[in-house]
């Protein structure tokens, strides 16, 4: 058992950006209307995700640190049109298995929270506990018992990065959120979580930016491409300014980065890589999330459809005229 959340912490865990991704994800399918973020050296000495969500009972904190031990999928079809981000009910145990791993949850119709510690895998202790309502989840010495994989860590600041890059990316697809993210007691950046995805834009990218975006709104075929692109003006040397999102979730897709550029530099020369913040909504069975251990990776079941798309959509943002 442990050694299969070793091996399962492998596929779910390669570094401590995915273990916030993780973490973070489950915050919003808890319904939080807070998230922070603190992590101390790239996050591998700690991990902090504190949120005020549903919270979880005695009973399911317990459970929570068990392999598959989901709450999320009550039946076959749930599998074929996921909404919630989590589904399989292995991140906890697989990130306790290498780590040194606290739970404080409580509900908000209890008085107590319970208190869950675990570690390598190793349940430690589990008792009530005084809290406020929500959960708040702390992964420290990430790897300690595996340090095959310790060694292929990158530096902190390296690690922060990518830990910021992911926090960007779902505080962008979840602007009714408020999302703080800390690093070494510092604040990398919050957002005010109003619901204005271009108010959450400011908030991370800088005011600066959004007047140099233009909106992107497109609907045909029983799929809408929406969000902003930049001006030609704002190219940067790196895709990493850009986010897509499929009916909210965040991905990577080559095939998506592909339509906005094509699209974007069929009228313009190739020079950089633009902004942009784009969602695809489609219908929820057009889509495969669990191709990919971490769900990074989606799987269209009409390619070509969701490329002429988002193509679509970017050329007609780039020519109409600007208001
Ligand atoms: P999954 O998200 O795939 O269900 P996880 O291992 O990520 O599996 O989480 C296991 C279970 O623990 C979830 O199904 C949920 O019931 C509970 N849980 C985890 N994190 C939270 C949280 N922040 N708030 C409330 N419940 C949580
Ligand atoms: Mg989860």
């Amino acid at each position: 058992e442990n050694t299969a959340n070793k091996i399962a912490a492998g596929e779910v865990v390669e570094r401590p950006a995915a273990v916030v991704k993780e973490l973070v994800e489950n915050s919003i399918d808890a319904g939080s209307k807070n998230i922070e973020i603190e992590i101390v050296e790239g996050g591998i000495k700690s991990i902090r995700v504190t949120d005020d969500g549903q919270g979880m009972s005695h009973e399911d904190a317990q459970l929570a640190v068990k392999r598959h031990a989901t709450s999320k999928l009550r039946t076959a079809e749930d599998l074929a049109a996921i909404h919630s981000l989590g589904f399989r009910g292995e991140a906890l145990p697989s990130i306790a298995a290498v780590s040194k791993f606290t739970l404080t949850s409580r509900l908000q119709a209890e008085t107590l929270a319970t208190y869950v510690e675990v570690n390598g895998g190793i349940i430690a202790d589990i008792r009530e506990a005084g809290a406020g309502c929500g959960t708040t989840i702390t992964v420290t010495d990430l790897f300690f018992n595996t340090p095959a994989r310790r060694k292929f860590l990158k530096t902190p600041p390296a690690e922060s990065g990518h830990i910021s890059d992911i926090v960007t990316k779902l505080s962008l697809s979840y602007p009714q959120i408020a999302f703080k993210l800390t690093s070494n007691g510092r604040l990398t950046f919050s957002t005010g979580g109003n619901g204005r995805l271009i108010d959450t834009i400011a908030d991370i990218y800088g005011h600066k930016v959004t007047p140099e975006l233009l909106p992107v709104e497109y609907s045909n075929e029983g799929i809408s491409v929406s969000g902003y692109v930049a001006k030609p003006v704002l190219l940067k040397s790196s895709r990493q300014w850009q986010t897509f999102m499929v009916n909210q979730r965040v991905v990577n897709s080559r095939m998506l980065a592909k339509a906005l550029d094509n699209a974007y530099f069929s009228l313009l020369p190739k020079n950089g890589h633009p902004l942009a913040i784009l969602d695809i909504q489609i219908a929820a069975e057009a889509v495969d999330v669990n191709v990919h251990p971490q769900k990074k990776e989606v799987k269209f079941s009409d390619d070509q459809k969701i490329y002429r798309a988002v193509y679509k959509a970017i050329s007609s943002s780039l020519t109409s005229p600007v208001s």
